[in-house]
């Protein structure tokens, strides 16, 4: 996400560093670089006049010297300010009225409405405990009414049924009547998207609108097309009472200009970030946390949170005592493999780790265990129980028998038995025993 633009900014930075005061002309050469990061971003022009025009006003009251240096108090600056051009805070749905709470997505075709109510539908499901109900008001693509209902299977959520002889108005209607009957908390509704913004694109959406009165309309944006995501978003918010945006492919963006610049465009929040084709990639928008990210100084918030609602507590107690008494087997790492995977794989936490902004990216790709996972879980698998819980036995044609079943080569089955056997070592030391002892409640058993 964004790494492109979090190099360039950490280059501009790079001016001040080193420097003891800031002057005139390492602020002005600093200020240059961050706007030249910005162009390349893809940020709007406009944003990048307000946004450094506020740096500018208050980098000459910038208080160097109480524990910050002129490149931290720069930095520190334009974390503030960046924050506050995309949202200042974070800004949830409103779901407080009479159920249902009707939620509307508009958008272009392809940027990504359909995915974006099925990962809806699943984060409210999941994360806020409420009922949801979905369905599909674009009467253009019977492909698109079918989309929905696959998706809702997958995530699980109830679909309303519509066909494309129906008029999107008494869809809605129809399926708004049914949730209030069935007690639904939430009814998400698709609506038909077009190539590029029409006149008559416009006026149905606008006559739907009024029509459905949704406490939400969100609009859903590709923040791969930069700056003209916050244009096209613009000319919806103009012809709607939009109250947010949903951006999607942010996993795919290395620029971040779409990201930086809707907020001040429109006028209008963004609410979430898609940030995959998986399901459930959905993640609410916090703006201090995406800049934390953007500085290349992780969001370690959001990983903490991620980590704690996907992993299985009551196994990671289960392996605690196991390693503060020593007993830590390979069925053991290959559960926690699998968990790391659940968990999106290494890249996707990688991303959220504070400093990896600075890692290159061809650092970061030898890092990624993706495939890596992968084999060694295959490996372990390949294992006999006795084997998994004595490594030692691993020898000769045992290691051959390992390889050829998991189908990797002697070489890699090595590469884990050493990675194993260092983990243990290191697990073995008092220190980490003792503190593992502590963290499962075991201490002093
Ligand atoms: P719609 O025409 O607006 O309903 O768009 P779709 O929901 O059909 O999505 C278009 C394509 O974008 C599909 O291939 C989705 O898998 C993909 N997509 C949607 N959201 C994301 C995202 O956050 N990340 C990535 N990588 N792909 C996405």
């Amino acid at each position: 996400m964004f790494d492109n633009l979090t190099e360039r900014l950490q280059n501009s930075f790079k001016v001040l560093q080193g420097k003891n005061k800031l002057s005139e002309s390492n602020i002005k050469e600093a200020i240059r670089e961050v706007r030249r990061a910005l162009l390349e971003a893809d940020v709007a022009l406009e944003v990048i006049k307000v946004f450094l025009d506020q740096v500018q006003t208050k980098v000459l009251g910038l208080k160097v010297g109480q524990g910050l240096t002129p490149a931290q108090a720069f930095i520190k600056l334009v974390e503030i300010e960046l924050t506050e051009i995309i949202g200042g805070e974070a800004e949830s749905l409103d779901l407080k009225i009479q159920p249902p709470a009707v939620i509307m997505l508009a958008g272009l075709q392809g940027a990504g409405k359909t995915t974006s109510i099925a990962k809806l539908a699943l984060y409210l499901k999941q994360r806020e405990n409420k009922k949801v109900l979905v369905v599909s008001a674009d009467v253009y693509r019977p492909a698109a009414i079918e989309q929905l209902e696959v998706l809702a299977k997958q995530v699980e959520v109830n679909f309303f049924p519509s066909t494309i002889d129906d008029k999107p108005s008494d869809i809605v209607a129809s399926a708004k009547k049914y949730a209030q009957k069935q007690f639904f908390d939430v009814l998400l509704v698709d609506t038909a998207g077009r190539l590029h913004i029409d006149e008559q694109m416009m006026d149905e959406i606008k006559v739907l609108q009024k029509k459905v009165n949704p406490i939400e309309t969100l609009f859903v944006v590709d923040s791969m097309t930069g700056q003209d995501a916050a244009h096209t978003a613009k000319a919806f918010a103009d012809a709607l009472p939009l109250t947010g945006v949903i951006l999607t492919k942010i996993d795919g963006d290395a620029r971040g200009g779409a990201a930086l610049s809707v907020r001040h465009i429109t006028g209008k929040p963004i609410k979430f970030l898609g940030v995959g084709e998986k399901i459930d990639t959905l993640e609410p928008f916090h703006p201090e946390r995406v800049v934390s990210r953007l500085l290349g100084m992780g969001d370690v918030l959001s990983l903490v949170e991620e980590i704690s609602r996907k992993v299985d507590h009551k196994k990671v107690q289960k392996y605690t005592r196991q390693m503060a008494k020593g007993q830590f087997d390979l069925s053991d790492m290959r559960d926690q493999l699998l968990q790391m995977e659940q968990m999106g794989g290494m890249e996707a936490l990688m991303d959220k780790l504070p400093g990896m902004g600075q890692v290159p990216q061809n650092v970061k790709n030898q890092m990624i265990v993706g495939t890596e996972t992968k084999k060694m879980i295959a490996i372990i698998n390949s294992m006999t129980p006795k084997e998994r819980n004595h490594i030692k036995l691993i020898k000769g044609s045992r290691k051959m028998r390992i390889a050829n079943g998991s189908g990797t080569n002697i070489q890699v089955v090595n590469k884990l038995i050493k990675q194993f056997e260092k983990m243990q070592k290191k697990m073995s030391s008092g220190k980490i025993q003792k503190m593992m002892a502590k963290m499962a409640g075991t201490d002093g058993m």
